[in-house]
């Protein structure tokens, strides 16, 4: 059987080797409670601490403003919760494009708090555009605002200016939070030149474990816990750390220092040359994203006409080897396009498959992917 071929990095990625060797050579030494005072209880905290010496070093944060927790989905909750129930803000723009873990966290907020949440308008891509969040913001100046917009679109790979966005929200007194978990260890992120107040990160989305994240919160916010009990991680998150986890995030992090330039010139070049190649199978594809600029490296996100099996194409792929991605949820037997794509005028008959890479992809593995596309549409 020949070797599958796995185009959906962008829904997880494996342990990198690096990664893993770095969990395995504490695995024997780490095992003491970082909240003991004796020797393992100690080696513990060690690991952890130089841990969040990394991510603030990659980030441009300080040190306090780190902080770890189970994955993206806690930290973009806690700090949405957060923002609303200690720091007053009474209304959050977001768009309707956003990953699930914020709009439902926002639906949340609204039905059971007094929120407002407004969903910004987005372009043919799905971004904002800035003229959009400058008059909305001026339009009420009176409440206590979040902006919340992510920083790379897991569906489409479309990227948001940060830097543009942050200095509206800043010129306006608003709160800025990016759900910035596909762009951690992609995209050259710096504090110092991004104006965020919060921002998270999750491991296992850059060639890390499973079940490790993190948040980073401005020091000029004082947000209290979700998760009460022991006072772990300066009383903002209860419950005893995930050492290895922890010291694996920091793995996956130091890798993406080390290599970052090459992984974006790499991931590029994958990318071109499958959207080039794409064109054999049918000159009626389109994608979602902007040509030139604008989107990472590593999503592509296809929309295929319709063709014999364009229907059933993601198992037809699979079938065939190869695992990607759909961008539409079937629900009662009936596929409808997904949340983000619903926004982007696709053809009610086209059909979206997302392709993520990674710099383990070949220009061979997307030779086969081409080859098998071709098979299903002109056979
Ligand atoms: N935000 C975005 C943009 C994502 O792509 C994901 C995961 O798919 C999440 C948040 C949730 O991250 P996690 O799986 O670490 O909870």
């Amino acid at each position: 059987m020949s070797k599958r071929i796995y185009l959906d990095y962008a829904a997880t990625t494996p342990i990198a080797e690096s990664v893993w060797e770095a969990m395995s050579s504490i695995r024997s030494q780490a095992y003491g409670n970082p909240s003991s005072v004796h020797s393992e209880g100690r080696i513990a905290r060690t690991i952890i601490e130089e841990a969040r010496k990394s991510v603030a070093r990659h980030i441009g944060a300080s040190l306090t403003e780190v902080f770890f927790t189970s994955c993206g989905t806690e930290s973009n909750n806690m700090i949405l919760i957060g923002a609303v129930r200690d720091l007053g803000v009474t209304r959050i723009l977001t768009s309707p494009t956003e990953h699930h873990c914020i709009l439902h966290t926002c639906e949340f907020l609204s039905t059971h708090h007094d929120v407002q949440v407004e969903y910004l308008p987005v372009n043919q891509f799905g971004q904002i555009e800035s003229s959009a969040l400058s008059s909305s913001l001026e339009a009420d100046k009176n409440q206590k605002t979040l902006v919340s917009l992510m920083h790379v679109n897991n569906e489409t790979g479309v990227v948001q200016d940060l830097v543009e966005l942050g200095a509206i929200c800043r010129k306006n007194g608003a709160l800025f939070h990016s759900d910035t978990v596909q762009s951690v260890g992609f995209e050259k992120i710096d504090l110092n030149v991004m104006p965020l107040d919060f921002m998270v990160g999750s491991a296992h989305k850059l060639y890390g474990p499973k079940g490790a994240g993190f948040v980073y919160i401005r020091s000029d916010h004082q947000l209290k816990p979700m998760l009460f009990g022991g006072g772990q991680e300066r009383n903002m998150r209860s419950g005893t750390e995930n050492i290895l986890g922890i010291h694996g995030l920091k793995a996956a992090i130091d890798l993406s220092d080390e290599t970052l330039e090459g992984r974006i010139e790499y991931l590029n070049q994958i990318r071109s040359y499958f959207r080039n190649a794409l064109r054999v199978v049918s000159n009626e594809i389109t994608f979602n994203g902007p040509e030139l600029s604008g989107y990472s490296p590593k999503i592509l996100s296809v929309n295929f006409p319709p063709g014999p099996r364009s229907d059933l194409l993601l198992m037809h792929l699979d079938i065939n080897g190869i695992s990607a991605s759909g961008g539409s949820a079937c629900s009662s037997g009936v596929e409808t396009p997904s949340h983000v794509l619903s926004h982007l005028n696709i053809p009610a008959n086209y059909r979206t498959v997302r392709f993520s890479f990674s710099t383990s992809t070949t220009k061979e593995e997307i030779d086969r992917v081409i080859e098998v596309l071709i098979s299903l549409y002109k056979s």
